[in-house]
């Protein structure tokens, strides 16, 4: 038998709760509604959407899928935001293709963009994980997290009250050398461009010093740190983060597997900041994922797949539930997103 195919089925017999309805109403702030990762419902009827999010306790719903382009940003907001307006907001985005044509005008046109997409509807800017790693200026160089050059699309989206949806370098081990020591080893096999070894690629601790340090710069800017803050591996280094600037929220959308494997540490985690932890699934409106999102969360359930396919995705490890308290379930379901996201 070859080591990919061995998959041990636990024999633990221990609780399986199932959380169909979370205790408070959910607002999903990191999620996508058309391809690649949103599932496609930017072509199915918005009824089956609807009923789908009632379904799971959904109240809102953050779609992501502008910050790909203007033009899915409009797709968009016509085919989600027009109809359903106290259900989604809809992030933009930035064209980084742009820099080489506009040279030293660029910032300044990107942040113009922001204003035209505010206008339109936008209510919120995503920023990619392109950023950091393949984002080049217009000479060619790699453009790093805290360029100067880019201060006024921040300051705009600052003023426009754009909150600042950001991924940037996570997870580590996509930055290690591929070799037999690798913890997501199977996955980058999956995903040969999911790659980061650096060298070439800038290391990891750089990227995220920088994006410390432009979170700090702009004060006046709401960023959210996707993904527990594009660092769910050490939540001492997040937690100085959110100590050090106050305007920093983070979600934990994708990263169960991160969480529950810590889960003494997560838990500590989650209680000491439960102000500035928004929830998100960035899977897609599915049933089966918030049900699982809410088993962790609500739950003390030991040793369970985080993933809702056969197989763990992000590595060979199960999780234990977080069974929080009451009152931080229900900052961390709503109230947090509330604030942030302006949701009256
Ligand atoms: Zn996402």
């Amino acid at each position: 038998m070859l080591l990919k195919n061995f998959r041990p089925q636990s024999k633990l017999v221990t609780k399986t709760t199932l959380v169909n309805k979370p205790k408070f109403p959910v607002i999903d702030a990191h999620d996508h509604l058309g391809e690649p990762f949103g599932g496609g419902w930017d072509k199915k009827p918005l009824n089956e959407l609807l009923d789908l999010l009632d379904e799971a306790g959904v109240t809102h719903y953050v779609d992501l899928d502008g910050g790909w382009g203007e033009d899915i940003l409009y797709r968009h907001l016509d085919y989600f935001k027009a109809k359903a307006p106290e259900r989604f907001q809809i992030f933009g985005g930035v064209d980084w293709s742009k820099w080489e044509s506009m040279g030293d005008g660029f910032a300044d046109w990107a942040a113009g963009r922001l204003k035209a997409q505010k206008d339109a509807g936008a209510q919120g800017l995503k920023i990619w994980k392109p950023f950091g790693l393949h984002v080049k200026d217009d000479k060619g160089q790699l453009v790093k997290v805290d360029d100067a050059r880019l201060n006024p699309i921040w300051e705009m989206a600052g003023e426009l009250g754009f909150p600042v949806m950001i991924h940037v370098a996570d997870p580590v081990a996509f930055f290690d050398p591929i070799d037999e020591t690798n913890e997501r080893w199977e996955e980058i096999g999956a995903n040969p461009d999911w790659a980061f070894t650096s060298p070439p690629f800038p290391a990891f601790m750089e990227i995220m010093n920088g994006f410390f340090n432009l979170v700090k710069r702009h004060a006046n800017t709401i960023f959210i740190g996707a993904h527990v803050g594009c660092y769910g591996e050490n939540l001492d280094w997040v937690g100085k983060m959110l100590e050090d600037c106050p305007n920093y929220y983070i979600d934990f959308s994708a990263r169960l597997g991160e969480l529950g494997r810590q889960p003494y540490t997560a838990r500590k985690f989650f209680i000491q900041y439960q102000d500035r932890i928004l929830f998100g699934t960035d899977a897609s409106p599915h049933l089966d994922s918030y049900r699982l999102f809410y088993r962790f969360l609500e739950t003390d359930d030991e040793y369970f797949n985080y993933n809702t396919g056969e197989n763990p995705g992000q590595g060979r490890w199960y999780v234990h539930g977080m069974y929080l308290p009451e009152d931080v379930l229900k900052k961390i379901y709503c109230e947090n997103a509330k604030k942030v996201l302006k949701i009256l």
